[in-house]
Order: C-alpha cells, then structure tokens, then sequence
C-alpha cells in the first residue's frame, strides 16, 4: 500500500494489505516468508497490524547484499508480493515484568510487534545498535517515549555497544526484567552468554537469531 524510507534509504517501511491473514489470533510475534527471487524466501516481521483492515508494517533492513534486501529495495506502492505463514516467533511478552528489548536494524518491527502485544503502562527498556547516525536520530525521534535507547554501530555484526551496555547492568534493578534479545546471531548469542553470567535466568532471556 505504501513504502517510506528512513533517511538514508537502508531501513524501508512497507505498508501491506493482507486479506487472507486472520491477525485477530495473534498473541506473540510473528513473521512471514516473503517470496523474494525465483526460489527464495525471507522472513520478515508483521508490526502495527490491525485485524479489522488486514493491514500490517515490515521494517527492512537493507544496507547489504542479498536477495531479501534488493527485494525490499525495488518495492513500489500497487505490486503484489507473495508470502507463506504467519509463522510464530514463539516470543511473547511476559505479564506483568519489566521488558528489555535488544537488537539491531532487523529487530525494529519485531519489538514493535511485541510492544503491540504488551498490556498498556508496561515498562518497556533497551537498546538497539544503528550504523547511520541519522538513523539514531530518527529512531529517538518516531519513538519518543520508548525508553529503548540508540546506540552506535562501526559496521555490520558489531553488537559490541550493546555488550558494555549489559555490562554496565545492576542485576538488583533487574530481578523482574525479561529480555528480548533479537538480530545478529553471534551477536545474540553473547549476550545471552552475558546476561546469563550476570545471574539472569533462562526464563528471563529470550533470544533469536534472525540473521549470520
Ligand atoms: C523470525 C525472523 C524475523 C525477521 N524479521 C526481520 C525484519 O522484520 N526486518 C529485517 O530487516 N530482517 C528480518 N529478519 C532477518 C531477515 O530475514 C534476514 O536479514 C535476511 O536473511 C536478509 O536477507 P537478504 O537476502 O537481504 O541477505 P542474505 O542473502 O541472507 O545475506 C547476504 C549477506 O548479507 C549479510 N546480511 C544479511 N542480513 C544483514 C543485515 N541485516 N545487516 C548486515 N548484513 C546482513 C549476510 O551476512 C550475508 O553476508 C528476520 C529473520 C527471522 C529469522
């Protein structure tokens, strides 16, 4: 339905009408698969979806080469793509406990989704790693009272801000935080590491690789 870019172009927002997608079910994250060459398919995450219209947003990262990033490039209001699923991330947000969201470019549209699932006056916290600084701008200034902060990025993979930012954490203030941790997989899988070192249980962190 429509396509914006943040500034520069390497995030797409893409406005879809789904008529066959029954988004009245949804209770955790979820993602498709959208057909994005001859035999490939990639999965993005549906966030701001209302059941009512059948309309959802994809927020794409495409500073890099692949076939899911040209895809996303060349997308124009009026094409049809194709999809399968909804397929469940399996992440939900827990009831009533503080949430940490951290991540990168890829994660934006998946933590959206699980704000959209959080019951109102949730104490949402983070961070997330940007390359391009305007995206840093940009990211504060569309999600205002998102206590998720921007945090900088020398290049691809490089989550080593959102390292020192939990080491920089007091277990203490945390004992009823549950983190989403999202994006780079090496990255993912450190901090999970990390987090879990500093005495965080495995129910208080949930982690998923969307990209290596
Ligand atoms: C459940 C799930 C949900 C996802 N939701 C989203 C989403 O909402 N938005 C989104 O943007 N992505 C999302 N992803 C990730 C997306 O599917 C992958 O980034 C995708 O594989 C990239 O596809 P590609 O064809 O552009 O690059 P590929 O062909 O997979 O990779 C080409 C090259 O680019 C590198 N690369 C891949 N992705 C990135 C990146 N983001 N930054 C830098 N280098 C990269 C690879 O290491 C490789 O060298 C999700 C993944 C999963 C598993």
């Amino acid at each position: 339905m429509a396509v914006r870019a943040w500034e520069p172009g390497s995030i797409r927002e893409l406005d879809l009408h789904l008529p066959d997608c029954d988004m009245s079910r949804w209770t955790s994250a979820q993602h498709i698969k959208c057909k994005v060459g001859a035999l490939s398919y990639r999965d993005y995450t549906p966030s701001g979806w209302d059941a009512e219209t059948h309309t959802c947003t994809l927020l794409i990262h495409t500073a890099h080469q692949g076939a899911g990033s040209r895809w996303a490039q060349l997308l124009q209001p009026g094409d049809t793509i194709s999809y399968r699923g909804p397929g469940s991330s399996h992440q939900q947000p827990a009831a009533g406990r503080q949430i940490c969201f951290l991540g990168d470019e890829t994660t934006i549209g998946h933590f959206l989704a699980l704000q959209q699932l959080t019951k109102p006056g949730t104490a949402i916290g983070g961070a997330i790693v940007l390359g391009e600084a305007h995206h840093r701008q940009e990211f504060q200034d569309y999600f205002p009272g998102w206590g998720v902060q921007a945090l900088h990025k020398n290049a691809q993979g490089d989550y080593r801000e959102l390292d020192n930012w939990v080491d920089a954490l007091v277990p203490q203030e945390h004992a009823d935080t549950v983190f989403y941790l999202a994006g780079y997989v090496p990255g993912v899988l450190r901090l999970r590491k990390q987090l879990r070192r500093k005495g965080f249980t495995g129910s208080q962190v949930q982690a998923q690789g969307f990209w290596d």
